[in-house]
C-alpha cells in the first residue's frame, strides 16, 4: 500500500482495535504506523456479517483527505484547481478528473502556450510540437490514454464536464499535472517564504 502521508509504498501492518456491530453490519476500525515516516493511519471498513470484507467500502480516516499538497511556487488558478481534485479524489474521482482536466488545459493555454482549441488538439500540440521536453511529455500520454482524450471525445470537448472515469484516470492526471508544475514552475524559481 501507499501510505498516505508520505505516499511511501510500505507492507500493511493494520491492527483492528475496535469491531463495533449493529447488528446487520460489522465496523472495522484498524490502526497502522507508517515504517517510513512514523505517522498513523487509521482505517474503518464495513462488513456484511458472514460475507467477506469488502474492500471498496474502506475507507481512510486518518489522515483526513491523502496528502498531495501542491509544491510551492505553483500560482493562481492551477494551485486551487490541483488541490480541489486532489482532495475529492477519494470521494469522487469523476468530479477530480473534471478539476484536474481543466487545470491542465488552463496549464496548457495559459502557461505552455498551446493554441485555443480541444483538450485533445492542446494535448497533440503539446506531445508533438512543443518545447516541452520528452521526459515531460510521457505523463501527458498517461493521461491522454488513461482518460480517452480522443478528438470528438466528451473529455476533449468539454474537459471541465463530469464524466465516466476508470479508476486510475483521476490519480493519473494528479501524478502527470505534478509533473508538469515542477517542469513549469521549478521550485528553485520560486520566491522565499
Ligand atoms: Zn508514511
Amino acid at each position: 500500500m501507499d501510505c498516505p502521508h508520505c505516499a511511501s509504498t510500505v507492507e500493511a501492518t493494520w491492527t483492528e482495535i475496535a469491531s463495533p456491530s449493529d447488528g446487520v453490519v460489522v465496523y472495522h476500525v484498524e490502526w497502522m504506523t507508517c515504517p517510513a515516516c512514523d505517522r498513523g493511519i487509521l482505517k474503518a471498513s464495513a462488513q456484511d456479517r458472514g460475507l467477506r470484507r469488502r474492500k471498496d467500502a474502506e475507507r481512510i480516516l486518518v489522515p483526513v483527505a491523502p496528502s498531495r499538497p501542491v509544491a510551492r511556487g505553483v500560482p493562481e488558478p492551477y494551485a486551487s484547481l490541483f488541490t480541489e481534485a486532489a482532495r475529492t479524489v477519494v470521494d469522487s474521482p469523476r468530479a477530480s478528473a473534471a478539476l484536474s482536466r481543466l487545470c491542465l488545459k488552463r496549464l496548457l493555454e495559459e502557461v505552455a502556450g498551446a493554441p485555443v482549441g480541444s483538450l485533445s488538439e492542446q494535448l497533440e500540440w503539446a506531445i508533438t510540437e512543443s518545447e516541452i521536453p520528452p521526459p515531460v511529455r510521457l505523463p501527458l500520454h498517461r493521461i491522454r490514454a488513461a482518460g480517452g482524450i480522443l478528438p470528438l471525445s466528451p473529455s476533449s470537448d468539454r474537459p471541465d464536464q463530469l464524466g465516466e472515469v476508470v479508476p486510475s484516470e483521476a490519480e493519473t492526471n494528479l501524478d502527470g499535472l505534478e509533473r508538469l508544475f515542477s517542469h513549469f514552475f521549478p521550485p528553485s524559481a520560486s520566491p522565499a517564504r
